[in-house]
């Protein structure tokens, strides 16, 4: 039987890209998206040709979902429930940007409890609905020695200012807390929890910025001057889920082609 996967916002961009590099490691897989059905049964037929190419045999099937919503969250692990009978890996990954990048000055209270509701509140919920079943499957045997994870997909946000958009970057630095607050309480259990950090990737939701970034990441902003995409969080995910890190909890793993670190 395939380990499975949730990957939510597994439409586009970097969960797609999540979702491609795991139906490649042979895990079935429920792709949450929120509206664009059509790029998420792009992504199911992508998926199983994936596996397929690597000699694997998948199972992938898509649920629409709005992560900040409490009920449609209930109804996306009851069809992974139903769907998959098991669950080996949750990827939190669905999160939006502002639509305006407002000054914290004048920026609405709008944009920040959407932010805050989609980026933060859903992932948050979802992880403790995962996790009670989690540990209900820990107590049935179901794992067998290969620990189910969870990994949310944090931001260089976390800790970077950018005043013209608070919202994103507080709920990014309270997705930081949410990894080691489960992986704390967790670890008991056998799960283990990792929060991977993206830094300059090229999806739609920075599109609206390509010129700009073009020209920082040309000037050195990051050591590896190139846009990461979401094929290099896809395989940080699979490292994870493969088990390469089972004496690791809590940890972050930035894949930001060095962005993080301090440099003279
Ligand atoms: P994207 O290209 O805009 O894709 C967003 C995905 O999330 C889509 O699949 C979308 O589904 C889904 N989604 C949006 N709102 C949702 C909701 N309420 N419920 C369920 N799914 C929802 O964004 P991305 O760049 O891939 O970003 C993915 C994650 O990486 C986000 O958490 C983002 O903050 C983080 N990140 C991105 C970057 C970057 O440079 N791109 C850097 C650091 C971190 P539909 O297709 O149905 O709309």
């Amino acid at each position: 039987m395939n380990p499975a996967a949730l990957v939510t916002g597994a439409s586009r961009g970097i969960g797609r890209g999540i979702a491609l590099e795991l139906a490649q490691a042979g895990f079935d897989l429920a792709l949450n998206y929120a509206g664009n059905r059509e790029a998420a049964e792009q992504t199911r037929r992508d998926c199983v040709e994936a596996a397929r190419e690597n000699a694997k045999n998948i199972r992938a099937e898509i649920c629409q979902a709005d992560i900040s919503n409490t009920t449609d969250r209930q109804r996306l692990v009851q069809f992974t429930r139903d769907t998959f009978k098991r669950l080996d890996l949750l990827v939190n990954n669905a999160g939006l940007a502002p639509t305006v990048r407002a000054d914290i000055l004048e920026a609405s209270e709008e944009s920040f409890d959407l932010l805050i509701n989609v980026n933060l509140k859903g992932p948050y919920f979802l992880t403790q609905a995962v996790a009670n079943w989690m540990i209900e499957q820990t107590r049935q045997g179901v794992y067998k020695g290969a620990p189910p994870k969870i990994v949310t997909v944090g931001s260089i946000s976390a800790y970077t200012a950018s005043t013209n958009r608070g919202d994103y970057c507080v709920s990014k630095a309270g997705l930081a807390m949410l990894t080691r607050l489960y992986a704390a309480r967790l670890a008991e259990h056998g799960i283990l929890v990792y929060e991977i950090r993206p830094g300059v990737i090229a999806t739609d939701m920075t599109e609206s910025v390509k010129e700009k970034y073009d020209k920082l990441i040309a000037e050195g902003l990051t050591p590896i001057r190139r846009w990461g995409n979401p094929g290099d969080i896809g395989k940080a995910v699979v490292a994870v889920a493969l088990n390469y890190f089972p004496f690791s909890t809590g940890d972050v793993l930035n894949v930001d082609g060095g962005f993080h670190m301090r440099r003279l």
